[in-house]
């Protein structure tokens, strides 16, 4: 999708600072992190919301890469938290499904 932040990442057009790669998914640091560790898994095929999708494969392979990816920056056995804000109330910003991870402190529940 050509006006989509997150495709316009996926294409190359705008540069992160990536974490891991492969042909469905793509994980890079947050630009604002909220904790000491924050970072996004996205898929490489745009879908605007959690509600526009069925696809249970790449939903779990969203979150499991995230806590692969957890496991390998030393984090996950203090604890991490993983969020997939949905449409207005949710908190969402950018409209391509992205999985936040957020680790390194303590985190306060519940969310604002
Ligand atoms: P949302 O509120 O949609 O769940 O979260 C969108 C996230 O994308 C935010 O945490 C925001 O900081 C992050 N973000 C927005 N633009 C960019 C960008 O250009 N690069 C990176 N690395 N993160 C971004
Ligand atoms: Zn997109």
């Amino acid at each position: 999708m050509t006006d989509c932040l997150f495709c316009k990442i996926i294409n190359g057009d705008i540069s992160v600072n990536k974490i891991y790669e492969d042909e469905d998914i793509l994980a890079f640091h947050d630009i604002n992190p909220q904790a000491p560790h924050h970072f996004l898994v996205i898929p490489k095929i745009h879908i605007s919301t959690l509600n526009n999708t069925d696809n249970a494969q790449l939903l779990g392979k969203l979150t499991l890469t995230a806590s692969s990816i957890a496991k390998e920056l030393g984090f996950a056995d203090e604890g991490y938290r993983v969020v997939m804000n949905c449409n207005e109330q949710g908190g969402q910003a950018v409209y391509h499904v992205h999985l936040h991870c957020l680790g390194g402190r303590a985190l306060t529940w519940p969310p604002g």
